[in-house]
């Protein structure tokens, strides 16, 4: 066993890591980068996918009464009317008048906000005034009012105004959920902290429709049930907590909501909402609508407009989570030390590399052979380069939970070594048993 020094991660590692093995790159960088916008490069996409399959598994799979669909960005602009997102959806925002710098009030230090001095350079703050986050655009070539759209700043109203369809067409009774995952957007001013909050991300959501008194119930519920979400995909409980929000922080359609933070290298923040919105929106977008919105419970002949218990969460948010929690350097002896992603095996950009020991004698071409045998169960990476330590550093910097090493012995006896990450363990196993291991291995999984 490794004697292990750990280290907390910094956000200046965490970038760096991810710009050189191919996470995340910054949006238009041969340009000079978009600010906030970044890109997912080959293993942050498989990454993302990962994660966006665990909860849609994990929201839709594991339940009978819960389905999906996937809305359209795009929404009648009355859409945002009745949500109250025209309204209300904006932060105070406030600029300095010396350096110009803008700056969300809510989010200045109690010193600067009373004597209303700039946190950067001294000078004095304008007056606050609300900024509404929602990105505007044009539908079709005329520029005129009535052409106006939005991106949506949240999926969750899309779910909403499908109620119905889902109802009609799925023969779910209530209680019943409908998730999403999708790409929102929000003219964030303040947009720090890498991929933590950008304009544009992406949301996980489930939106659960209940009788209006049994909201407790299922309020309850949902907080458990997604606090157990995140153990289960490996992140470390004593980095979790909930933070309930108070009068002044609830949203404008929100009856009770509790944050799921987790502490990123810049502190507690949070991850995920889980709302009690009521009958807010279902209401809501019936007055505006003129569609009637109720629910006829067959059973008991009431009707009735039913409660929402919310679960949002962001993917791109989790990917930072995952990321922040699965990074350690260790020291392997006097000599080495070694960077390695702690990835939960179900989420890791690959699952198992495979290496030739050396070139030549066949061994690449055997290795070549199992490698194609593995990958239509695991995503696999074929690396014959190097040193086989340095290979197996390679992996552990992308979390590859698993490694098949091929060497002479394989041609005789037909085994090979299996090399677990976080243990560095190796034991020797025939190849056909490759990947049933790795299989009771990934279910076993607990995060060291
Ligand atoms: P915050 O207070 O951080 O602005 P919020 O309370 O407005 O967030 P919600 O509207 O509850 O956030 O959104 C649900 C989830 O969507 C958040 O928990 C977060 O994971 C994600 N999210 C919201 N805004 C952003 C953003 N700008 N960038 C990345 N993820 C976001």
């Amino acid at each position: 066993m490794a004697e292990e020094v750990k280290t907390q991660v910094t956000m200046d590692q965490l970038v760096s890591l991810c710009k050189r093995r191919g996470f995340v790159f910054q949006s238009s960088e041969i340009y000079g980068g978009l600010s906030s916008a970044w890109d997912y490069g080959p293993m942050g996409v498989e990454l993302k996918n990962n994660i966006k399959d665990f909860w849609w598994k994990a929201m839709t799979g594991m339940y009978d009464n819960i389905v999906g669909i996937d809305a359209a960005i795009l929404m009648h602009p009355k859409v945002w009317e009745a949500s109250g997102h025209v309204e209300n959806f904006s932060d105070p925002l406030v600029d300095c008048k010396q350096c110009k710098l803008r700056f969300r009030e809510d989010n200045l230090e109690e010193e600067n906000r009373t004597s209303r001095t700039c946190p950067d350079c001294g000078g004095e703050l304008t007056e606050s005034r609300q900024f509404n986050l929602m990105f505007s655009t044009h539908l079709g070539s005329v520029e005129e009012t009535g052409s106006i759209v939005y991106l949506r700043p949240e999926t969750a109203q899309g779910i909403y105004v499908n109620f119905k369809n889902v109802l009609q067409t799925s023969r779910q009774k209530i209680p019943f959920g409908i998730a999403q995952v999708g790409k929102a957007f929000r003219n964030e001013i303040t947009t720090k902290n890498f991929i933590f909050r950008t304009c544009e991300f992406e949301q996980m959501e489930m939106q659960f429709f209940i009788h209006p008194s049994e909201d407790r119930k299922w309020f309850e519920y949902w907080k458990e049930q997604r606090w157990e979400y995140y153990l289960e995909l490996g992140i470390r409980e004593n980095k979790l907590q909930f933070h309930q929000h108070g009068p002044d922080e609830l949203a404008h359609y929100a009856k009770d909501a509790y944050d799921i933070q987790y502490e990123f290298p810049f502190g507690w923040k949070e991850l995920e909402g889980v709302h009690n919105r009521t009958d807010y929106d279902l209401r809501r977008h019936g007055e505006f609508s003129g569609k009637d919105l109720k629910y006829l419970d067959e059973a008991t002949g009431e009707r009735f407009i039913p409660y929402v218990i919310e679960t949002s969460a962001g993917l791109t948010r989790t990917v930072l989570t995952v990321l922040s929690d699965a990074y350690e350097e260790e020291q392997i002896d006097e000599k080495e030390g070694r960077t390695v992603l702690r990835f939960h095996p179900d989420i890791a950009p690959v699952t198992v590399g495979v290496f030739p020991l050396v070139k030549k004698d066949g061994l690449a071409e055997l290795a070549q052979d199992i490698e194609k045998e593995l990958r239509s169960d695991f995503s696999t990476f074929y690396d014959q380069g190097g040193a086989i330590g340095r290979r197996y550093r390679r992996q552990d910097e992308i979390g590859t939970p698993y490694c098949v090493t091929i060497d002479y012995q394989t041609k005789e006896d037909k085994t090979v070594t299996l090399r677990f990450r976080d243990s560095m363990e190796q034991i020797r196993i025939p190849i056909d048993e490759i990947a049933g291991t790795i299989r009771k291995s990934t279910k076993a999984y607990r995060r060291v």
